[in-house]
Parts: structure tokens; C-alpha cells; sequence
């Protein structure tokens, strides 16, 4: 069971009291509206503040159910509650799927004509609408300010609400209009809503909204249903990409590579192979972006290949796999980044493939970023200087983590001040044993930095590496590296592991890279000592450790493990693409993206248990009583004819 942290409670200090019969009403709601039979640990305090009209922080991982925190309570409440999100995308889906659910929900935007916002206008007047999304910038226009006093606002629900923190990876700031809200709507409650796991954040979304008194839920940021696997890159990242695809055929997958041209390149690539991949990245145009992003959440496309522009507004909530080409500039962007993996709950694949030089190309991009100053990204950035060093220091903690020897899971969570309570999570590369520490790593170390020692301290990586190994090409000759005592020292390991463990070194700050520059301005890395590398030759320092892949026979590949296809059980697998594709045709025809039809969850659990009749259909968690009037009878014949076409038994 997930152990979640409540920081505060339901029933607080706060004038209105939760009655145990308005529990009831909730949980009644959402199981006739959205199918869901039980509510999740932290959302009914959450619930709970919202009806009781005391502001909140909520902060819960991605596809940990915030929208439903303020959704049901805006049925039982029977008022309209107004939803402040930042994206025109993101609020369609959001009014997309109350509708499918049945309940009344619009949003007011600039692209609509004069005559849909009079008719949406009327509604809203006549106390029809439950939910009215709307954003930042309209919100805050007199005219609509009017409006929403007409209605005597009492709920506001300000969705990814980390955008109002220049600390936070998304800041825009249009969401700073929102500290006007608890001035201009004083008697109204307003209630915050992120997965950004800092206290930085949190601490800066209370004070900029000005929240009251708010009671603060903060969930478990273990994602349990994601699996973490960090590999070392070798060499182009195609094969590696493409054996990570291969577990995931059919499957909806984003990959991240840190630049645009990496993109591009590696695009071409995976159509090379025949595969439908994707591109996008800030240097394409709107519309090229738009249409990626539209073939990948309408399920027409299944692998995207990006730079971290393709983040807000992914809604697709049946990703399977997220797989980093060099490791994210921060822990915290990689939480957010895998994070996009598995939002319908089921498992997921997160892939990192990491090299020791990651660190250096950052640290370059945001030099490089830092003297164009006040352009882009940076022009938020009120001290460079300490901008640069808050950033490096974020960089070595995601390096220290690629390389960390414990549980990805547990480091993780501990990164955001929260214990993990397993020992083995049975879902990380390191405690499904197939990336392993290195037996006899201090004499490895010992050997690699007497060999650094013995060069003087004048070559890089890769000589210092090819001398180890004992090669015997032209370079190494030319140079005298064959003469010295530390040649061939390490010959029996890869050339590819002594690269790796010689990175190692670096993060565990007992080596060290510094790029010296040459008269013809080429500037090029070279492998230098440091106390602590003496103390490491002198014996005086032990604890190194070095990691590598678990040994394996020759062609094998990784498969995934148990916990990790768990969701399959019992699954039939063709009932199941069956009726995949016809959610995709239902979703096209009515031009909404196909979670917003079903999840992915409730089709598993249709073709798991192939249901005989309505009554039986009503019982699958993601069946409302609209839905099932809506779907049920379509997806029941699809059933149906899947049973009589094969033989396969019904309610299993
Ligand atoms: P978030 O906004 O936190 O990323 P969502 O609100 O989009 O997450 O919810 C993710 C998915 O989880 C949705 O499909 C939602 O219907 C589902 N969900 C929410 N609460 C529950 C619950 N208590 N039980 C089962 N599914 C739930
Ligand atoms: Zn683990």
C-alpha cells in the first residue's frame, strides 16, 4: 500500500465543517460521473477544503488525480467553480471529458465568436455550468471580472499552479495577475494544484497567491508504476533507441535528446528503419509543432523524438516510455520528464542513456546561454551568477544520481525529502540486478589515476584509456604511451567501461576534467589530479565504487521484468488492440484525443475480463453512467462479436 504524507487535515480550524454524509455524496459522485470507485488517499482532504471554502496547496505527481480534487466538488456543490489552466489545449480536454462524463462544463476563450460567447454566457448565468475554465489573461479583463461576480464565485482552482513561480520550470508570467484574486473575490476559497515537488515552489505559489490559512497536502512522489533504467550511452544512441522501442511495439513513447539538430537526426533515422517517429522542438514552426503534438495525442503517431519544449499540454495519458538520450539538466526536470510516462496509472518505461560527458555539454549550453543574457529562457533570471551556480549545482546532483549504485526509486524520492519504504522496488535497473557495482573497484582506480599520474597529467580520456588497454596504434607509439608503466594495466576491461569509470571518478570528485586551450584556440578536456586522487592511490581513501552492465549472454537482451507487464495479466491482448482501434475511430469522429473516450486502464480491463452484458460493463473502474449510455452498447458488441469470432469466454 502507498504511504502517503498528509501535512495537514481534513476538518480543520476552518469555519465550515466536511459532514461524513457529504463523503458519501462525493464518493457517490464520482462513481456514477467518472466510473471511480474509491478516491485515492489524498483526495479527500482535498475535496474536503474545497467544499469547506479553505484555501489549499495541493501537490501531487503527474496522473496522481488532482483535476478530480476540484471537479467533484463542483457537482456536489451545484455552484460553478472557475478553473484558471494555461493552456487553450489543456482546458479543451479538460471540458472534453467532463462533457463525456456528463457533466456541464465550459471554457471561455479568445477564439470564440461574439455569438458562442453569449451563449456561453447565458449559461453560465443561469447557474448551468459546474465548471468554467478560463485563462490567466481573460481572467482578469473587467468584463469577465463582472461576470463572475454576477455569479458570486466562491471556488477558484488554479491548475498547474507552479507556472506562477519564476523558481518552477514553467513560469509564465501572465499568472502573476492571479495575486489580485483573493482582493477582488475575497469571500471566494482558492485552491492550488502542481507536481512541482519543491518547497521553493510551494512557498512561492502560497505567497504569490496570497492563500489564507491553506491547508497543504503534499502526496508520495514515488511514481510506483514507473520502472527507472539508466544505461550508459554507447556511441550513436540508435541501437540503444531502437532496442528500447522494440519492448514497446505499438506503444506511444517520447524521446528526449537535449538539442534541436540530435532531434532532427534522429527522426531521419527511425523513419530510416520504418518507423513513424516524429519531431518537435521550439525551432519548428506552430504549426509543425501543433501537428506532432495533435498525430501523437490522437494516437495517429506513436514515438516523438524531442527537446523539452514538447512538455505542458501532452495529455496523452497511455505513454508507455520515456526515453532520455542524455540525462535532464536537473533531477526536478527529470521527474517532470519521465513523469509524462504512465499518467492512466499503468506501467511505464523510463530510459536514460547517460554518459559522463552529459555534464560538460550542459554546463557549455548554459554558458553559452548565460552570455546571451536576457534573451529566451534567462530573461527571468535576476542574478546570472547565482543562476549559473543553482544550475550547476542541479546538474551534479542528476550526474551523482545517474551514477548513484542504490535504488532509482529511493534516491528519487529521498531527492524530494521523502523516504521510501521498500528495499527492493523491483522496478530500476540496479535492484533488478542489471546494472551491478564493480568487484575490485579501488585497485581499478588506483590503476586508472597512477596511469593519469604517469602521463603527466596531459591527455584525456581517451589516450589515457587506450594506454590502459594496451593498444598498440600509431597514436599511442607516436606519443611514447607503449613506455610507460602503466601501459596494458587494465587490458582485460572494455574500452567503453574504462571510459565510464574513469566519468565515475570524476563525480566522486577524485579525478578531475579541465579543458585546457591550445594556441589554435581548440579547446580540448584533459584528465588532471587532485587531493583526493592521492589520497585514493595512497590508500588513504577506499570507498569507490564503480558501476557497470550486469554480464550477459551474447545477443540477450533486456526484457521487461514482472512488475513491470503486471498490468497484463490475464489481458487479451487482440480484444484489447481491437478495441483500441475502435476508441481511435470514435475519438476521430468526434475529434477528441482517445483517453478522453477511455483510458487505456478500463480497455485492459474490458478485454481482462470480456464482459456479457451493461449490467457487468458498470462494474469497470472508467465506467460513469454517461459513458456507459454513451459507449457501453458499442463496446459491448465489439466484445461480443471478439467472443463469437473466437470461442473466448465471457465474464472470466
Ligand atoms: P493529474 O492532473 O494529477 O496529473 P489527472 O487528474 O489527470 O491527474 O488523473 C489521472 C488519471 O487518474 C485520470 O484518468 C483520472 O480519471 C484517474 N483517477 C483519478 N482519481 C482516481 C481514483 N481515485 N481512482 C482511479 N482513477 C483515478
Ligand atoms: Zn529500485
Amino acid at each position: 500500500m502507498i504511504k502517503w504524507f498528509l501535512f495537514a487535515q481534513c476538518h480543520s480550524e476552518s469555519n465550515m465543517q466536511t459532514f461524513p454524509s457529504q463523503i458519501t455524496q462525493l464518493n457517490d459522485i464520482v462513481a456514477k460521473h467518472w466510473g471511480i470507485r474509491e478516491l485515492r488517499p489524498l483526495q479527500e482532504p482535498a475535496m474536503c477544503s474545497v467544499l469547506e471554502g479553505r484555501d489549499s496547496l495541493v501537490v501531487m505527481p503527474t496522473g496522481g488525480g488532482k483535476s478530480l480534487c476540484f471537479q467533484a466538488p463542483a457537482v456536489l456543490r451545484g455552484d460553478t467553480t472557475v478553473v484558471i489552466s494555461p493552456l487553450i489545449s489543456l482546458m479543451k480536454d479538460q471540458v472534453d471529458g467532463l462533457l463525456a462524463s456528463g457533466i456541464s462544463a465550459i471554457q471561455l476563450n479568445s477564439s470564440q465568436t461574439a455569438e458562442e460567447r453569449q451563449q456561453h454566457e447565458r449559461n453560465i448565468l443561469n447557474g448551468n455550468v459546474r465548471l468554467l475554465f478560463v485563462s490567466p489573461e481573460r481572467l482578469v479583463q473587467a468584463d469577465m471580472q463582472d461576470l463572475l461576480r454576477k455569479i458570486d464565485v466562491r471556488t477558484f482552482a488554479i491548475d498547474e499552479a507552479h507556472c506562477i513561480s519564476h523558481w518552477g520550470h514553467d513560469f509564465r508570467p501572465e499568472y502573476r495577475q492571479m495575486r489580485m484574486l483573493k482582493t477582488i473575490f475575497p469571500k471566494a476559497s482558492v485552491h492550488a494544484y502542481t507536481a512541482t515537488a519543491t518547497q521553493q515552489v510551494r512557498t512561492d505559489i502560497i505567497q504569490q497567491l496570497g492563500l489564507k490559512d491553506p491547508s497543504i497536502l503534499v502526496g508520495n512522489f514515488d511514481r510506483a508504476n514507473l520502472s527507472y533504467r539508466i544505461i550508459s550511452r554507447r556511441g550513436g544512441v540508435l541501437k540503444q533507441v531502437l532496442s528500447v522501442i522494440d519492448r514497446h511495439k505499438k506503444e506511444g513513447g517520447i524521446i528526449y535528446c537535449i538539442r534541436r539538430a540530435e532531434v532532427d537526426e534522429l527522426t531521419k533515422d527511425l523513419k530510416a528503419t520504418g518507423i513513424k517517429a516524429m519531431a518537435y522542438h521550439a525551432g519548428m514552426t506552430a504549426q509543425e509543432r501543433s501537428q506532432t503534438q495533435e498525430a501523437f495525442s490522437e494516437e495517429h503517431c506513436d514515438v516523438v523524438v524531442a527537446t523539452v519544449a514538447f512538455g505542458m499540454g501532452i495529455d496523452r495519458s497511455n505513454v508507455r516510455y520515456v526515453l532520455h538520450t542524455a540525462m535532464p539538466k536537473s533531477l526536478e526536470a527529470y521527474q517532470q520528464e519521465t513523469g509524462r510516462a504512465g499518467r492512466d496509472g499503468l506501467e511505464a518505461e523510463c530510459v536514460l542513456l547517460h554518459s559522463g560527458a552529459d555534464v560538460f555539454t550542459w554546463k557549455a549550453i548554459m554558458q553559452k546561454a548565460a552570455s546571451e543574457q536576457n534573451q529566451g529562457q534567462y530573461q527571468y533570471q535576476e542574478n546570472d551568477h547565482s543562476y549559473l551556480e543553482t544550475a550547476n549545482e542541479h546538474l551534479h546532483l542528476m550526474d551523482r544520481y545517474c551514477r548513484g549504485a542504490a535504488c532509482r526509486h529511493a534516491l528519487l524520492v529521498a531527492h524530494f525529502g521523502q523516504t521510501y519504504g521498500k528495499d527492493n522496488c523491483g522496478a530500476c535497473d540496479i535492484c533488478l540486478g542489471e546494472t551491478v557495482e564493480v568487484e575490485g573497484a579501488l585497485i581499478i582506480a588506483q590503476k586508472i589515476l597512477s596511469c593519469v599520474a604517469r602521463l603527466k597529467e596531459k591527455y584525456g580520456i581517451g589516450y589515457v584509456a587506450a594506454v590502459l588497454r594496451g593498444e598498440n596504434s600509431q597514436e599511442i607509439r607516436a606519443r611514447g604511451g607503449q613506455s610507460i608503466s602503466t601501459y596494458g594495466l587494465l587490458k582485460e576491461y572494455h574500452l567503453n567501461d574504462l571510459r565510464d569509470w574513469m566519468y565515475q571518478l570524476i563525480s566522486q570528485e577524485v579525478l578531475v576534467q579541465e579543458n585546457v586551450e591550445y594556441d589554435s584556440g581548440r579547446s580540448v578536456p584533459i584528465l588532471k589530479l587532485n587531493g583526493g586522487s592521492w589520497q585514493v592511490m595512497r590508500g588513504q581513501r577506499t570507498n569507490i565504487r564503480l558501476l557497470k552492465p550486469a554480464e550477459r549472454k551474447k545477443g540477450e537482451r533486456t526484457k521487461l521484468s514482472k512488475a513491470e507487464t503486471g498490468s497484463w495479466d490475464g489481458v487479451d491482448r487482440d480484444l484489447f488492440e481491437s478495441m483500441r482501434e475502435l476508441r481511435r475511430q470514435i475519438a476521430d469522429a468526434r475529434r477528441v484525443p482517445p483517453y478522453i473516450i477511455f483510458p487505456d486502464s478500463t480497455l485492459r480491463e474490458l478485454a481482462r475480463i470480456r464482459p456479457s452484458s451493461l449490467e457487468r460493463m458498470r462494474m469497470v473502474s472508467g465506467i460513469g453512467d454517461a459513458k456507459l449510455r454513451d459507449l457501453g452498447q458499442t463496446f459491448l458488441d465489439a466484445v461480443l462479436s471478439y467472443s463469437k469470432a473466437t470461442g473466448a469466454s465471457l465474464d472470466t
